[in-house]
């Protein structure tokens, strides 16, 4: 989805930060420390495939900026990965872990590639591939990579196991989140992102007064984060999902789906089509159902001022990094829409990725319980920042921006890094 030039993310991280920096008035040297990452690795991956032929694949880390920690953030396997798209996400990474209230900076990296054609060996491979070119820039205090789209915990555990071969045996845990379990991941690493914007999603619900028990729900996108949105959404707080859909197509049914049927179709057929208790529906429909709450949960810019105007959800909460370009920004805030942004949404992830990292030893009770008390705090402290600036009104993310690019060029500052 990430591509088109005039929506390219990484200059819409970039044009977002320089006008909150111009906002807040600060000197131009804070945009300067923070439009590009400190560094990029680009690495070519060549790996065995199944055939017996050798295959190369791109492959990117991008560390934006670690004055709160280490860098920090997902690798993705998708085949529209691109340097860009990286760098962006990474710039995303610092704001998000700012607004979390947690030590960690910003990373994110990805390999270009189409998993979906790949065996599970094949993946392994590339996995391990990744880690032999990027080792020397990953450490639990230097930079810890996590899952994001199409990796989950078992390529973690290839990951991690790959830097211990590399580093003479030397078990570190902590240089990777969202393990298996048994590897010392949290146990509610796997439904963190879609739990943490589900009590997103009650906190706005509540400050607008709409009664989440019996609201409708739309996903777009049913994977990690858009399948657990489903069923946290049912089972914490008492909605009724109408739709989801994912990247072959969407079911719509008024009367409400069943998350649980739905996830094992998912399972069992690779895609929520062709859900017999619904009727097919295409990704357009879904994104402008009249529904009380809508999670994007696929890939960037799914919301563009084409189909923005005629987006006729109350609260859009956004599970997704980027899915709502700036220009449709301002036309869902003139039409009223809510809008929970990526910096807090989908900061869920990243949240027990930090509790994991800490080897604190939560079960899921716990764990779930600190990543609520983390996001609503999350929550109050940007709306409220919101309500703070009297000179305009400004949105929910435009306070995400404001509080975050404060916060960072006081640290930086009290590390000598410019005279901010
Ligand atoms: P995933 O690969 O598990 O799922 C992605 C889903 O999106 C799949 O169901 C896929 O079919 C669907 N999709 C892809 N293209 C689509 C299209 N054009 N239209 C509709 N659906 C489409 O990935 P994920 O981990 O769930 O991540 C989804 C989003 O959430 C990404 O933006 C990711 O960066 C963000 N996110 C994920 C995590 C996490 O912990 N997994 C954390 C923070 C943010």
């Amino acid at each position: 989805m990430a591509g088109t030039n005039t929506e390219n993310p990484y200059h819409i991280a970039q044009s977002r930060i320089r006008k909150t920096v111009e906002r807040l008035g600060m000197s131009q040297s804070v945009y300067e420390r923070l439009k590009s990452p400190d560094r990029i690795v680009e690495a070519s991956i060549c790996i065995e495939m199944d055939s017996g032929r050798l295959k190369s694949f791109k492959g990117y880390r991008s560390q934006h900026n670690n004055a709160f920690g280490p860098y920090k953030g997902g690798i993705r396997f998708a085949p529209e990965v691109t340097a860009d798209e990286v760098k962006a996400l990474s710039i995303w990474m610092t704001l998000k872990c700012v607004i979390a209230g947690i030590p960690l900076g910003g990373g994110k990296g990805g390999i270009t590639c189409n998993p979906r054609e790949m065996s599970q060996n094949e993946i392994e491979r590339l996995s391990r591939g990744y880690i032999r070119q990027m080792e020397s820039v990953l450490g639990g205090k230097i930079d810890i990579p996590a899952p994001d789209v199409n990796t989950n915990p078992q390529v973690m555990a290839w990951m991690m196991d790959e830097i211990q071969n590399m580093n003479g045996r030397r078990s570190e845990p902590s240089v990777m989140t969202g393990k298996p379990v048994e590897l010392g991941g949290s146990p509610g690493r796997i439904d963190a992102t879609a739990r943490g914007g589900c009590y997103a999603a009650r906190e706005a619900a509540k400050s607008i007064g709409v009664d989440t028990e019996g609201a409708s729900v739309a996903i777009h996108g049913f994977g990690n984060a858009g399948r657990y949105a489903a069923l946290l959404s049912e089972e914490l707080l008492g909605c009724k999902i109408v739709a989801v859909s994912d990247s072959r197509g969407g079911v719509l049914n008024e009367n409400g789906l069943d998350a649980k049927s739905l996830v094992r179709h998912k399972i069992d057929t690779g895609t929520v089509e062709g859900y017999d208790k619904a009727t097919a529906i295409s990704n357009s429909e879904l994104l402008e159902l009249p529904v009380d709450i809508l999670y994007p949960a696929a890939l960037e810019n799914a919301i563009t001022a084409a189909n923005a105007p005629d987006v006729k959800a109350k609260i859009l909460c956004e599970l997704a990094n980027g899915p709502v370009t700036p220009e449709a920004d301002d036309i869902l805030e003139t039409k009223g829409v809510l809008l929970l942004p990526d910096l807090l949404a989908n900061s869920g992830g990243v949240i027990v990725s930090y509790f994991e990292w800490l080897q604190n030893g939560w079960g899921k009770e716990k764990t779930a319980e600190e990543l609520d008390r983390k996001i609503t705090e999350a929550f109050h402290r940007l709306n409220n920042y919101r309500l703070s600036v009297k000179e305009e009104r400004i949105t929910i993310r435009q306070a995400a921006y404001m509080y975050a690019v404060q916060r960072l060029a006081e640290t930086m500052r009290l590390r000598g890094w410019g005279d901010f």
